[in-house]
């Protein structure tokens, strides 16, 4: 017999994919220069040059065993703790590499610190919009996922989260700068955040955590502050992943780190190496985890997303489009013109124009559109997307 769930989630295709493959299609068909592909989130910059330089002189000049080699389960204590350093150098804290675990990127992060939270009638809370995958790592983990409606801005809402808090709740799930929305979420409302769930854990008494999903951390325009939450909230476990600041998605690397300052934080991060450890963890790549410990300091280079940010944020907002303008990530989430983002999705498909509806998001008004693309097919895709406002 077959477990029904697990065939369900393995057999249910995720639309965006499906989007991405159709473009790959169509692009034998009527040409690549005619499809206009803004489904996924692939970083459109590669690595920085001192990741290649890594990779390759780990390749070529350490020896073969050592570098292909089983790590620790927590990962080599040399890359955790050059990412601690790097933190407190940036942050002031006063992490260790005791505090850190390597993942497979951030989604192996997340599900392992969702499992070791998920309680008997645990429940997690999602500000939408929100990443699409949070619904299935919380409901095959053991959790409950509960969906806060979005706020106009995209920003925390507030009295909509409080009103959602039961004893059951066991997180938060905090993603700024977001995928879809582009937004950052601001010191100010990280720190009404804090104030609610130091309030709402006294009442309920337990710790509500924030589970604070960082990949976009160094993608960031405009000068724009990405406050490090353990720094407002001690309660924050941090999830990260180099899949995006350093271009390396199918890499898969990323780390789960549970500073000292949050409540229970050995139990945490070790019932969370466990999750892990239930999920067929052995180590994260060895490899990877040489080229963080290498290059724990690098950072992205944003020159060309901040272009291509500019330049469909200006002109998609002059042909009529509603949008928040994003100064975080690499992606844009605009309303449909006629109300409903899989329509407006549908219809720019005819066209060869792939958009994100928002409803996987959780804002169903919504469609998402990855700026992480190249500028030639943005000057290309502009008159496509004038005409569809112009059609709607
Ligand atoms: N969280 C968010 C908000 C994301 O956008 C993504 C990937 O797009 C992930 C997590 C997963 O990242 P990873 O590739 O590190 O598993």
């Amino acid at each position: 017999m077959i477990n029904p769930e697990m065939l369900k989630l393995g057999t249910e295709r995720c639309y965006i994919r499906e989007l991405a493959e159709y473009g790959a299609q169509q692009a034998k068909i009527v040409g690549r220069e005619h499809v206009y592909d803004f489904s996924i989130g692939n970083p459109s910059v590669p690595a920085p040059q001192a990741v290649k330089e890594a990779f390759l002189h780990l390749i070529d000049e350490v020896d073969a065993l050592a570098v292909h080699s089983y790590t620790a389960a927590p990962g080599m204590v040399e890359a955790r703790a050059a990412v601690a350093e790097d933190l407190n150098r940036r942050y002031g804290t006063d992490l260790r590499a005791e505090n850190f675990f390597f993942t497979y990127g951030a989604s192996a992060a997340l599900t392992a610190v969702i499992r070791a939270l998920a309680v008997p009638g645990a429940e997690l809370l999602a500000m939408a919009p929100y990443f699409p995958e949070y619904r299935p790592f919380a409901e095959n983990n053991g959790m409950k996922f509960v969906v806060v409606p979005a706020e106009e801005t995209f920003q925390i809402p507030l009295q909509a989260l409080e009103e959602r808090i039961t004893p059951h709740t066991q997180a938060v799930l905090v993603n700024s700068p977001n995928n879809p929305s582009g937004v950052v979420y601001s010191r100010s409302s990280l720190e009404s955040l804090a104030g609610l769930l130091e309030k709402k854990s006294r009442e309920i008494g337990h710790p509500i955590y924030i589970i604070a999903d960082e990949p976009y951390r160094e993608l960031v325009y405009d000068g724009t502050e990405v406050p490090f939450i353990p720094t407002i909230y001690p309660n924050t476990v941090v999830c990260y992943s180099y899949s995006k600041s350093l271009s390396l998605p199918g890499e898969r690397i990323g780390y789960f780190c549970v500073p000292d300052q949050a409540q229970d934080s050995r139990e945490l991060w070790d019932a969370a190496a466990g999750a892990a450890r239930a999920m067929g963890h052995i180590c994260a790549p060895s490899l990877q985890q040489r080229v963080v410990a290498l290059c724990a300091g690098c950072r992205p280079d944003l020159e060309s997303y901040d272009r291509s940010r500019m330049a469909l944020y200006t002109a998609l907002t002059a042909y009529g489009y509603e949008c928040i303008k994003p100064t975080g990530a690499f992606y844009m989430f605009v309303k449909a013109p006629e109300g409903d983002g899989r329509a407006f999705s549908d219809r720019a498909k005819a066209k060869n124009l792939l958009v994100a509806p928002g409803e996987d998001f959780g804002c169903p008004a919504y469609f998402r559109v990855s700026t992480c693309v190249d500028t030639d097919m943005i000057r290309r895709s502009l008159p496509v997307f004038r005409a569809l406002m112009d059609e709607a």
